[in-house]
C-alpha cells in the first residue's frame, strides 16, 4: 500500500492518519480528555438523502457545507456540525475526516457499560447505507482492514469493544441497523474467509 497522503494539508501518518486513506480535514472535532483511553469502536451507517448512495453529500455535512437547500430533509441535518473518523463509500473506498486521537462528533448522547458521552474514547466509522439494506463486500472488506489497523495502534479496542451506534444509543440510534452482517465482519476481522459467495 503507498504510504503517500494524497492531500494537501497537516493530515500525516503516524499523526493519527491512517496511511492510504484520503484525508479530508473536517473542523468537527475537539480535544479527548486528558485522561481518555481509546478504547471502543462505533459503527454507524449514513445516507444523504437517506437510503441514496454515492452523492458528495455526506462529505458536504462533516465538512458544513451541505446545502440545505438541495433537498428537502438536509434542512433538517445541516447547520448541526458532525463528523466520524472515517467514512466508507459503498464501493468500499475510505476517507478519513478526522485523527483517530482527536474527538469526533458521531455519537452524541450515550453510553456504554456506564461509561457516558462516548465521543470522548470511542472512534467512529460510517458505512455509507442504510439499516435495511446490505452492505457492499467491499464496504466489509475496508471496515475489516481499517478495524485491523485501528486495533493494532489501540490494543484496548478488543472485539468484544466494537459496537453499533444502536448500541450505545438504545432508543434513539438504529444504526448500524439489522442488515449490518456483524457475523460476517467478526470473521473478516478474526481473518476467516467469508462464507459461500459475495453476498453484496
Ligand atoms: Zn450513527
Amino acid at each position: 500500500m503507498s504510504a503517500t497522503i494524497g492531500n494537501t494539508g497537516a493530515p500525516t501518518a503516524g499523526d493519527g492518519w491512517l496511511e492510504g486513506v484520503h484525508a479530508v480535514a473536517s473542523p468537527n472535532f475537539g480535544e479527548r480528555p486528558d485522561d481518555a483511553v481509546i478504547d471502543l469502536l462505533v459503527i454507524h451507517n449514513i445516507s444523504l438523502p437517506p437510503g441514496e448512495f454515492g452523492g458528495p453529500w455526506v462529505e458536504d455535512l462533516f465538512m458544513n457545507r451541505l446545502d440545505p437547500g438541495a433537498h428537502a430533509y438536509f434542512a433538517t441535518v445541516a447547520g448541526n456540525p458532525v463528523s466520524a473518523h472515517l467514512f466508507i463509500r459503498r464501493d468500499g473506498e475510505a476517507v478519513q475526516f478526522v485523527a483517530l486521537g482527536k474527538r469526533a462528533w458521531h455519537a452524541g448522547r450515550s453510553c456504554w457499560q456506564g461509561r457516558e458521552e462516548c465521543n470522548d474514547y470511542s472512534i467512529g466509522i460510517e458505512l455509507e447505507g442504510a439499516d435495511d439494506t446490505p452492505f457492499t463486500a467491499a464496504q466489509y472488506a475496508k471496515l475489516a482492514e481499517l478495524t485491523r489497523a485501528i486495533m493494532a495502534r489501540y490494543p484496548a479496542i478488543t472485539a468484544e469493544r466494537v459496537v453499533g451506534h444502536s448500541d450505545v444509543a438504545p432508543g434513539r440510534k438504529t444504526d448500524p441497523g439489522p442488515a449490518f452482517d456483524w457475523e460476517r465482519y467478526r470473521g473478516l476481522l478474526a481473518g476467516l474467509e467469508p462464507a459461500g459467495e459475495p453476498r453484496a
